[in-house]
């Protein structure tokens, strides 16, 4: 007969790279967890917890109302440069607050698409305050913390599960923000699962999935979803970007990446997902990025300006049918 199992117990072994998080659903069900010395214990939901940063972490959250995480299956699809656009976006609705955090510890890249690089981070006893780029936009990045931008950065699990509590539970983005864009590396790794896990008292919105048309991409895309479902993250829907391209002096479009399996619109009829819209390969985005600027300042007639906001009030009318749901629930 094999031993029962105390209420709690500690673990047999230091979590492995890749480890979902002792405490959380997925617990001894990944694949990091196939032959882990934990396996057992992590298994059967005993492990000891909780952590005790949790209720820190959730009063700092509590005063966000929206927490959206970004998320691409695959890298090279415009991610973090749709995150940034998505941040410019919301803060240009003055009655709105919104802070910007930058997850992606190997590749930080929002401090220059939001015009930040060089930034330091301030200390005090209430926190570390997030860079300003607009009177309503803050931004948090590890970018902020590396002696210089060419720092590579080679850390194991552990290591990036502690700073991302550290950003959680630390910053200090004032008394009230409306929404708060994460965005998270490609894929799903360490970081996903450490800001799920860590999430998961105080509830985010939701995820944003990027794509790019492409059968390559849309593979990546369908183990995000994978991932969303079994931990339990709301989907709130899908954005197809580098759908088509438009010429800055005819504004002609034309398709350079042929959606093969008809993209990611026939994917969320697939999967019964909202698909949120298509923005075209505008080459001056990429200029805008590297230079810190705001696209839509530069360029509002550009079709993909049109395109990017129609998606973002998309993404708005979704993340405000859900609170009203939940209002009259
Ligand atoms: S069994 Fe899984 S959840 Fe538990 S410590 Fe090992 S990797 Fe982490």
């Amino acid at each position: 007969m094999s031993p029962s199992i105390e209420p709690t117990q500690e673990l047999n072994a230091p979590e492995p790279e890749h480890c979902p998080g002792p405490e959380s659903d997925l617990a001894g069900k990944e694949d990091a967890c196939q032959g882990c010395p934990n396996q057992e214990i992590c298994s059967s939901n005993t492990v000891k917890g909780p952590d005790p940063d949790l209720p820190l972490i959730n009063a700092r959250l509590s005063q966000i109302d929206h927490k959206i995480l970004v998320l691409s299956g695959k890298g090279g699809v415009g991610k973090s440069t749709f995150t940034s656009m998505l941040s410019w976006a919301l803060a240009a609705d003055d009655s709105l607050e919104v802070g910007a955090m930058d997850l992606d510890i190997c590749g930080p890249s929002l401090p220059r698409m939001l015009g930040a690089e060089g930034e330091g981070v301030h200390q005090s006893n209430s926190g570390w305050s997030p860079v300003y780029v607009a009177d309503n936009l803050g931004l948090m990045s590890i970018g902020f913390m590396l002696p210089d931008p060419d720092s590579a950065i080679i850390w194991r699990g552990a290591k990036k599960n502690g700073l991302i509590k550290q950003f959680l539970k630390d910053v200090n983005w004032g008394e009230h923000l409306d929404y708060l864009v994460v965005d998270t590396p490609p894929g799903t790794s360490d970081e996903h699962l450490a800001v799920t896990t860590y999430m998961k008292e105080v509830g985010v919105d939701g995820a944003l999935i990027v794509t790019t048309p492409q059968e390559v991409a849309l593979l990546d895309v369908r183990k995000e979803i994978d991932f969303c479902r079994k931990a339990g993250i709301k989907i709130l829907g899908l954005v197809e970007n580098m759908s088509g391209f438009v010429c800055p002096n005819c504004k002609g479009q034309s398709q350079i990446f042929k959606p093969t399996t008809g993209g990611g619109e026939q994917l969320c009829k697939d999967l019964n997902l909202k698909f949120l819209g298509s923005v075209p390969l505008d080459p001056r985005i990429g200029a805008c990025c590297d230079h810190g600027r705001c696209f839509f300042d530069e360029y509002p007639d550009s079709p993909a300006t049109t395109a990017i906001l129609d998606v973002v009030d998309a993404l708005r009318d979704q993340v405000e049918l859900d609170m009203t749901k939940l209002t009259l629930e």
